[in-house]
This record gives structure tokens, C-alpha cells and sequence, in this order.
């Protein structure tokens, strides 16, 4: 068994920004070498997540509105009252989507459903430079 981290760094905007990081998952598992195993997507912040959706115009926003109405951006957040950054709504919705994604492989292959991709979220209030740990185990 063998175990490859790499890492990519992308661009986001504020607000809810949702990106489809799926080729960036499959090229890390091409360039592994690797047949079979698993691969886990982590974005290393408090106010990012990773999860997995079908990326269409549709469903996205579905989620982001979804995602509004349990953690709101206009009531008061005990972090915001603490810290100033008006982003406690960020850190209470990156903390429920959560950090990561494991999937398998098999034959080289990411066993995703067809309508299934890797999104990362940022949730923060201002624009970032996220950089996304991809690390592959197996054989
Ligand atoms: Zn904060």
C-alpha cells in the first residue's frame, strides 16, 4: 500500500461560491499511478467545505439556498460579537458540509455516479486563494 498527497489552489469568491474540483480529484488519481484504493478531498479552513452534488445550475442553487435558510447571513452570530469578521455564518456552514470527501477507485477509475461531482464550497466574506490536500491510498 502507498499513500501520495498532492494539493491544488484555486481562486474563490465571496458569498457561497461553489466550484466543481472533479478533474482536479481524477487527475490527482491518474498521476498516482495507483489502480485501487480511496482518495480524500480535505480543504485545510474553518470556513470551506468539500461535498459532493451534480454540478447543474439548477441543484447548486437549490443547495445554496438550502444552505441560507439554515445558517442565514442576516441574524447575529456570537463569533461575529467576539471576533468583528462577519463571517460566523461562514464558519457555521463550513463546519455542517464539513471539510472533506472520501471516494474509491478502482482499475485507475473514480467509482462516482455519473451526476455525481466533487464541489468545494467557500462560504467566507471575501475573496480567497483556497488550496484542496488530495491524498490517495492504495496499490
Ligand atoms: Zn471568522
Amino acid at each position: 500500500m502507498a499513500v501520495k498527497s498532492t494539493s491544488f489552489t484555486l481562486p474563490t469568491r465571496a458569498g457561497t461560491n461553489v466550484l466543481n474540483i472533479t478533474e482536479h480529484v481524477r487527475d490527482a488519481v491518474a498521476s498516482s499511478g495507483m489502480k485501487d484504493g480511496i482518495v480524500c478531498v480535505f480543504v485545510p479552513g474553518s470556513t470551506a467545505a468539500i461535498t459532493t452534488i451534480e454540478f447543474e445550475n439548477g441543484v447548486i442553487q437549490d443547495l445554496v439556498q438550502a444552505i441560507e435558510r439554515i445558517a442565514p447571513e442576516d441574524i447575529p452570530y456570537a463569533h461575529d460579537a467576539a471576533w468583528h469578521d462577519g463571517n460566523g455564518h461562514s464558519h457555521v456552514r463550513s463546519a455542517l458540509i464539513g471539510p472533506s470527501f472520501t471516494a474509491p477507485f478502482s482499475d485507475g477509475r473514480l467509482l462516482l455516479g455519473t451526476w455525481q461531482q466533487i464541489v468545494l464550497l467557500d462560504f467566507d466574506n471575501r475573496d480567497r486563494k483556497r488550496k484542496v490536500i488530495v491524498q490517495v491510498v492504495g496499490e
